[in-house]
């Protein structure tokens, strides 16, 4: 039993010796991504439902690895957030977004909204808002036309720094989303505390309606919420027909998702705009 003991040991050292190695060698890659450019922002539209109008995109980073290989952030945020390297990703990011969302503007798309994904880790620097507003003003684009969105882990560490973010945020004309509304540890109570302008239902709660009737309350009862707080609210991952029916019976105003468009690259998306006549 003893030498078992030792061999299982043994085994599962190596395991974690390679899971060593397989991570250092990821994140010399995307240290090298991130500092050569190899990261391209894609984008998916916001569909206002009951127009069929696109309102908006949100910008979602993706990796082009040497041989092509479109690597996904869920692959490598967590990683970038480990490491330090989301700050220059974000950077990246936000720059990118901003001076494509002039693009489009001065294209004629000059409604367009822009939202852009924070990690929280980005949340504990010092000049944060000072950062992004002078982003936003080099690119040219009105603050009201950018958004912000930040996961519901952000709201439920209730730390000063992150209402003190919010709230300058805010002021200084930008939106604030929740995404991934509902998963997590909901406290309803942020929602007071915090100046959130939209919430972003998660699509786990999308993909079953019309059918699961757990989900058709959950998503209704988020649409009171929502209406009630005077907040915008956009359901995530749209894939059916059916789908849009139920959340446009129901009032959501705002959809998103594979049924309106995969995130595309910069240059599909300008054509999608361009000959976009709705669903
Ligand atoms: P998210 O912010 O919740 O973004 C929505 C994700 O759902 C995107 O995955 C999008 O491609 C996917 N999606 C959209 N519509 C559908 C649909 O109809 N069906 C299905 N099955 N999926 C749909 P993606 O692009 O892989 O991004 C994953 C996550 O990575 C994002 O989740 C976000 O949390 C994070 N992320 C992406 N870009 C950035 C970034 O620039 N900065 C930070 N901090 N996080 C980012
Ligand atoms: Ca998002
Ligand atoms: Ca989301
Ligand atoms: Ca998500």
């Amino acid at each position: 039993a003893k030498d078992n003991g030792r061999n299982t040991y043994h085994l599962y050292n190596k395991a974690v010796h390679r899971d060593l190695a397989k991570k250092l060698e990821l994140v010399k890659q995307l240290r090298y991504a991130v500092e050569n450019e190899e990261l391209v922002v894609y984008y998916q539209p916001k569909v206002e439902l009951l127009s069929h109008r696109i309102v908006g995109m949100e910008a979602l980073v993706r990796w082009i690895q040497e041989d092509g290989t479109v690597v996904g952030p869920d692959k490598f945020i967590p990683i970038a957030e480990d490491t330090g390297l989301i700050i220059p990703l974000s950077e990246f990011v936000l720059k990118e977004a901003c001076k494509q969302l002039h693009h489009w503007h001065k294209l004629g798309f000059d409604d367009l909204t822009m939202a852009i994904n924070i990690s929280g880790k980005q949340l504990h620097l010092p000049h944060l808002v000072d950062d992004i507003m002078n982003t936003v003003h080099a690119a040219q684009v009105p603050a009201d036309r950018i958004e912000l969105e930040l996961t519901e882990q952000v709201f439920i560490e209730n730390i000063q720094s992150h209402t003190h973010f919010m709230h300058a945020i805010r002021e200084n004309g930008i939106s604030l989303a929740i995404d991934d509304f509902g998963v997590g540890y909901s406290s309803l109570s942020y929602l007071k505390n915090f100046p959130v302008t939209s919430l972003k239902i998660d699509r786990s709660f999308i993909n079953d309606l019309p059918d699961n009737e757990d989900d058709a309350v959950i998503v209704q009862t988020i649409i009171n919420l929502a209406k009630n707080l005077n907040i915008q609210l956009v359901a995530e991952g749209i894939e059916t027909a059916d789908q849009v029916d139920f959340l446009m019976s129901r009032e959501c105003g705002i959809g998103q998702g594979y049924l309106f468009s995969r995130p595309l690259s910069a240059e599909n998306i300008t054509e999608l705009l361009e000959n976009y006549h709705g669903l």
